[in-house]
């Protein structure tokens, strides 16, 4: 079957690197008007480059009043991927308040910021529209070092369930996507290790981490009306590690 986004407005946050950005390059591909919203300048400058097509907004989005100025800027909203987080390791006993904020702020609270603006502007259209939220396998499974990250996760497991609640009504799907690690720049900082790989790996009943396109391939659909009666779901896609 074919998926298309023409004529449709799709913000990704988080799209200057790693995942976001390949579902920005697979988005406008497929036809969507990707609104590209990051943190880096030059990351996005080189995103623009490789596709001019794609709109490029720069926002901090643990700060929740310019990053709301800058989406509500963005016009209208068909639909949203909540992909931009922040991960910092550190064994429980010695997490840092810091840690706790800027976690929350990134992974969880600038999701309901984003989430609200783009949610008005689906009900506003009377269209409806799908948002996808990129959480993890870290929302369910204890990982060593991780208690910040995956409580952030879990969080946004819960959110998602509820935003699919109470915005059902007005024909606006949310569901999550928990992937298992990505060989990103964000599943180097905790990955890179060999040892600690193949303790990951082995856990994984298909015994390897999974790729970028493995995840965009999940939130096209997602996103796509192809999945028109899917909302709420927390979707796995970790070769069976929490199955198991
Ligand atoms: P990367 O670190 O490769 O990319 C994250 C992107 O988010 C970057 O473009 C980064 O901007 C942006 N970002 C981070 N903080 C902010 C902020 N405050 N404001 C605006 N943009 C910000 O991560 P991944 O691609 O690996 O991760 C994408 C999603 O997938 C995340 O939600 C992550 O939790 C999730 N995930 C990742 C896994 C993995 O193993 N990689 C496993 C499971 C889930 P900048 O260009 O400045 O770096």
């Amino acid at each position: 079957f074919r998926i298309e986004f023409i004529g449709k407005r799709i913000v990704v946050t988080g799209a200057g690197q790693g995942i976001g950005r390949a579902l920005a390059l697979r988005l406008s591909k497929f036809g969507g008007k990707v609104i590209a919203v990051s943190r880096t300048q030059k990351h996005l400058d080189t995103l623009f480059q490789e596709d001019p097509k794609i709109e490029i907004i720069t926002a901090d989005l643990a700060d929740w009043e310019s990053t709301r100025a800058a989406i509500e800027g963005a016009g209208r909203i068909d639909l949203l991927v909540n992909n931009a987080a922040a991960a910092r390791l550190d064994r429980f006993l010695d997490v840092k308040p810091d840690d706790v904020d800027v976690l929350f702020n990134v992974n969880l609270k600038s999701v309901i910021n984003v989430s609200q603006v783009a949610a008005k502007s689906m009900i506003a259209t009377g269209n409806g529209g799908s948002i996808v939220n990129i959480s993890s396998q870290a929302s369910q499974a204890a990982l060593k070092d991780h208690a910040v990250y995956c409580a952030t996760k879990a969080a946004l497991d819960q959110l998602t369930r509820v935003m699919a609640l109470e915005l059902g009504p007005h024909n606006i799907r949310v569901n999550a996507v928990n992937p298992t690690v990505v060989m990103t720049d964000m599943g180097r900082v905790g990955w890179n290790d060999p040892e600690k790989a193949a303790s990951m790996t082995s856990k994984i009943p298909l015994g390897r981490f999974a790729e970028v396109d493995e995840v965009v391939d999940a939130v096209v659909y997602l996103l796509s009306n192809r999945s028109s009666m899917i909302n709420g779901v927390t979707l796995p896609i970790d070769g069976g590690f929490l199955a198991t």
